[in-house]
């Protein structure tokens, strides 16, 4: 058995950001992340974009809180690929002018005081095209506004992010491989990890493992401790079909998204977002049903082109409803509503120690849920390092869950 100073299991945003941190902190001389190209990735079928947090409910303070980070954590991540989150822009569609103004307000006290006012119809139309601009969904009142939402390339973030990784005093190494859990008489925490056939001894283990998270951890029987479930949700990808010229459409009162992305080939697709996200009430479920149904698109197409939202666009998405390849099925873990979610194992297992089990709620939050985890994990006390983690935003009062 191999004893390592720490593991990471997890291939999406949350052990990637998390393992930066860890890394640009020299936090651990022998670290390991595992990640596997076989299990769900939230964090590379999402709908790729960021967005900046202004889908929340800015009249509450809880909601203005969630927006304000995501705002500034996404800004964050831009920032480690050296790119700013106003490169491209958003429109939003909201019900009102009161709405608007709420968001755009809050936007520009938020740092983006070139998004400062209600889109006129000739620039909507232009932005927005034909198709959505000329809906008979939008009645009298709707008002259209740029946000600093930032569409990412696919998959663009975590490359970053595992480059990061390779520079040879970071301590990490990494193995692609699908890790379960054992418990161990002689491990020093009471449990091993294998992955490949080879047996590992961490002397801490960081779980980020989104959907398959309790699957993960049920050979140690604490998986129901972890308080979590999982939306379904199913994406269309098509090679462009509307006349939006804007990067990205989130319309608040379809919840319809759509952005615009390039994909590996270079080629630009259009990326739908489901309106109707269904709850999984069996975690284990999510693992076995990852296939695109019958059923899964014909609810799409009713949805996303009944009378009242998009008709128009049907004739063209019809001919693209035959190739599963342009959808795919992915699940969003959520604890309480978007918000980040933290587990250690000291408040609940406190016979298997040292183990933390996380998820940002939302990518944009990542940043934000792993420094929040360092703090938690104290990892500098206990790894004896003389140099702290500086935290480098003003300090928050956490929004994860703690395990009561
Ligand atoms: C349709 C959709 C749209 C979304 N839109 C947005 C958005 O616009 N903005 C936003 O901020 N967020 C959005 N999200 C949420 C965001 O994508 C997720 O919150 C985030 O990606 C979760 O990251 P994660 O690292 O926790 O999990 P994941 O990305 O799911 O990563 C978990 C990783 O763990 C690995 N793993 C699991 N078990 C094991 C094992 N036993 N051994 C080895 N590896 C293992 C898996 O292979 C996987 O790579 C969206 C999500 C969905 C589904």
């Amino acid at each position: 058995m191999t004893q390592v100073e720490a593991i990471i299991i997890g291939n999406g945003i949350m052990a990637r950001v998390t393992s930066h941190l860890m890394a640009k902190e020299g936090v651990f001389k022998k670290a390991l992340i595992i990640g596997s190209e076989a299990l769900p990735t939230a964090s590379t079928q999402n709908q790729v974009w960021l967005q900046s947090g202004l889908i929340y409910p800015l009249e509450t303070e809880k909601g203005k809180r969630e927006a304000e980070l995501c705002i500034r954590f996404g800004r964050r991540l831009n920032e480690m690929r050296l790119k700013s989150m106003t490169e491209r822009f958003g429109i939003m569609a909201v019900a009102s002018e009161q709405e608007a103004w709420r968001k755009i307000d809050f936007q520009i006290r938020n740092g983006f005081p070139q998004y400062d006012h209600i889109l006129r119809p000739a620039e909507v139309e232009r932005l927005l095209g034909r198709d959505f601009a000329q809906s008979a969904h939008y009645p009298e009142g709707t008002c259209f506004f740029k946000t600093p939402d930032q569409p990412f390339d696919e998959g663009g973030l975590l490359g970053f992010c595992r480059d990061s990784l390779r520079s040879p005093s970071s301590g990490f190494s990494s193995i692609t491989g699908n890790a379960t859990l054992r418990k161990s008489q002689v491990a020093r925490n009471g449990y091993s990890l294998v992955v490949n056939g080879e047996e590992y001894d961490p002397g801490m283990l960081f779980v980020m493992a989104g959907v398959s998270t309790k699957q993960l951890l049920a050979p140690l029987g604490i998986e129901q401790h972890i308080n979590i479930h999982a939306r379904r949700c199913v994406l269309m990808r098509a090679p462009i079909i509307t006349d939006l010229s804007a990067d990205l459409f989130v319309d608040m009162m379809s919840h319809l998204s759509v952005n615009v992305v390039t994909n590996g080939l270079g080629e630009k697709m259009c990326l739908f977002g489901d309106v109707q996200f269904s709850l999984v009430p069996d975690l284990t479920q999510a693992m076995t049903d990852r296939d695109v149904t019958d059923d899964d698109k014909s609810k799409f197409l009713e949805n996303l082109c009944q009378p009242q939202f998009f008709p128009q666009l049907r004739s063209r998405l019809i001919p693209l409803m035959k190739d599963n390849a342009n959808f795919s099925v992915c699940y969003k873990t959520e604890c309480d509503g978007h918000l980040p979610w933290i587990f250690p194992s000291a408040k609940f297992a406190p016979e298997f120690p040292n183990i933390f089990v996380a998820g940002p709620g939302k990518a944009t939050l990542a940043w934000y849920a792993a420094q929040e985890l360092l703090k938690l994990a104290k990892i500098n006390i206990q790894t004896g390092l003389e140099r702290p983690i500086v935290l480098e935003e003003p300090s928050y009062q956490p929004l994860w869950i703690d395990q009561k």
